[in-house]
């Protein structure tokens, strides 16, 4: 399991998970209580109030049941899991027969089904918005943004006894403004930046890079996954503030290929960039 601090102009954001192909992808942000695919049976995963489900791969659901049956032992309470239709009648289905086979009584988990466009409150500041990204089943990506509370451009500069002035007059003085603070990915293919291009301008993009070598850009491009020549190309497009990388396959052995990596990304004015691959044991 890994964990990262990443500052944001919302203040410093924490994220918890790990990440394999094939075997296991999961990113909890425990400030929202909200996890990003429960890949693998992690203790922290428990806690987590709300789960996206991306999509029905194996490697990023695998660890939802051990979710809901901790959750009710614990008396943790109600929760929810967001999903694509069929997949969110699917989970239903999974979650009534782990259910079934340990006492009978239901995991008080309300399986929500979501469609590309959607959004949903995390708190009253903070907005979920779902989006559909570019692998080989449909699948789901998520932007999570902030509505900030700021002074009107026009105020900027005003003495703060000018600013209550005005308020006391009635008038108002502050607006929200929107902050993509942070988009997850999950598996995709590299087209997803054409198709959403405000993702370029979020603080934080959360992307998978799963190949790395030369002879896998095919193999890549079959699966709906990213290779690590896309990632590249994007540098000069994007000013995101972080990049947290993901889903690295199991062809790749994870020292040399954080170096990899870590080479191949290195700019100056460029994203941070994390990793979030781990070898599970
Ligand atoms: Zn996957
Ligand atoms: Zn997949």
């Amino acid at each position: 399991m890994r964990k990262l601090e990443l500052q944001t102009s919302w203040g410093n954001l924490l994220l918890v998970g790990g990440s394999r192909a094939g075997e296991g992808s999961l990113l909890l942000l425990p400030q929202f209580r909200l996890a990003l695919d429960a890949g693998f049976p992690l203790r922290a995963l428990v806690p987590m109030e709300q789960v996206v489900v991306s999509h029905g791969h194996t490697d990023h659901l695998a660890g939802l049941l051990a979710w809901a049956a901790q959750r009710q032992l614990q008396n943790l309470g109600p929760a929810r899991v967001y999903a694509l239709e069929p997949l969110s009648q699917q989970l239903r289905q999974l979650l009534q027969l782990g259910a079934a086979m340990e006492s009978g009584k239901p995991y008080l988990v309300d399986v929500v089904r979501v469609t590309a466009g959607q959004t949903v409150h995390l708190r009253p500041d903070c907005v979920l918005r779902f989006f559909l990204t570019s692998h080989w089943t449909p699948t789901l990506g998520v932007v999570l943004s902030w509505h900030k509370r700021q002074l009107k451009g026009e105020f900027w500069g005003l003495a703060p006894e000018a600013i209550r002035d005005l308020r006391q007059k009635g008038i108002e003085v502050s607006e929200t403004v929107e902050v993509p603070l942070f988009a997850y990915l999950a598996d995709t293919g590299p087209e997803i930046l054409e198709k959403e291009s405000w993702l370029a301008g979020v603080e934080v993009l959360v992307v998978e890079c799963t190949f790395l070598r030369p002879q896998d850009r095919e193999r890549a491009r079959r699966f709906g996954h990213i290779h690590l020549d896309d990632l590249r190309s994007w540098l000069p497009f994007v000013h995101n503030r972080h990049w947290v990388l993901t889903h690295l396959s199991r062809r790749h052995r994870l020292g040399p290929a954080s170096k990899t990596i870590r080479q191949a990304l290195a700019t100056e004015h460029g994203p941070q960039v994390h990793l979030l691959n781990v070898e599970w044991p």
